[in-house]
């Protein structure tokens, strides 16, 4: 199973600073049934455990900073502790995924309808690389792409927001999925719209939004479409050895939104 995703996922694309691969686990173990998700939450080790799976994937890892106890009275302790206890083992791809193609924004670009992609920033092959640019079969005004983004994304309590001029007509749009404001520069040189998250004020106020519009979904909605996408590559790469489910829990942090 491992070998299959990193053929998918080849580590060495990940970033220096990233984690990535098995986070518990043997991989001499036999896999069945797989439980794919975004986050390694508790919630999702219960889901894993339901169904019976004897491994997660996800795309953000357990741990990213230095950690001295996996005592079971903290949050990644107790995954590790349950993931351990039923078998289960935990692995992760995070920037090898953003790399990849298909990866994570390729999953975004298909489910919001942007086709003939190509990576914002070329990564190990011209085909793969972080962000991706490319264009809506059918241009719309940015008033109705925002509608399909809010539409095609899972939902959220967070909702969308929208800079830009509402009638703006949409062509060429760039997509990143996570957290995509180091990407600004190089997306409003190409694109007509740019479709990420985490964007912070200052980003977006200095930016010539009349030149490309810019979208910030919720971190999870944007990173979400890879989830069923690895699964249906896992289902079809393991040749009917492995079943892959896609995760029913939603890991959005956010619960409320209020419009002020
Ligand atoms: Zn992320």
């Amino acid at each position: 199973m491992a070998d299959i995703l990193d053929q998918l996922y080849p580590p060495h694309t990940a970033e220096d600073w990233d984690s990535v691969g098995l986070v518990c686990g043997d991989l001499d173990s036999t896999v069945t049934t797989v439980l794919c998700a975004l986050d390694p939450t508790i919630d999702v080790v219960y889901e894993a455990i339901e169904i019976g799976a004897q491994m997660i994937i996800t795309h953000h890892p357990l741990f990213l900073t230095g950690i001295h106890s996996v005592a079971r009275a903290t949050l990644g302790g107790r995954v590790i502790h349950e993931s351990i206890a039923h078998g289960i083992a935990l692995f992760n791809a995070h920037t090898n995924a953003d790399q990849a193609n298909p990866g994570v924004s390729d999953a975004l670009a298909a489910l919001l309808g942007v086709t003939d992609c190509v990576p914002l920033v070329p990564g190990d092959r011209v085909d793969t690389g972080i962000g991706r640019v490319g264009r809506l079969k059918d241009p719309m005004s940015l008033s109705d792409f925002a509608e399909r983004v809010a539409t095609s994304l899972p939902g959220s309590a967070a909702g969308i927001r929208v800079a830009g001029d509402p009638h703006q007509q949409i062509s060429m749009v760039a997509v990143c999925g996570g957290s995509g404001d180091f990407l600004l520069p190089l997306a409003a040189n190409l694109a007509d719209c740019y479709v990420t998250s985490d964007l912070k004020h200052h980003k977006v106020l200095d930016h010539p939004r009349d030149l490309c519009a810019l979208i910030d979904v919720p971190h999870y909605s944007s990173e979400w479409p890879w989830v069923p996408m690895v699964a249906s590559l896992i289902n079809l790469k393991s040749q009917g050895t492995v079943t892959c489910v896609v995760s029913t829990i939603s890991t959005d942090p956010w619960t409320m939104h209020f419009t002020n």
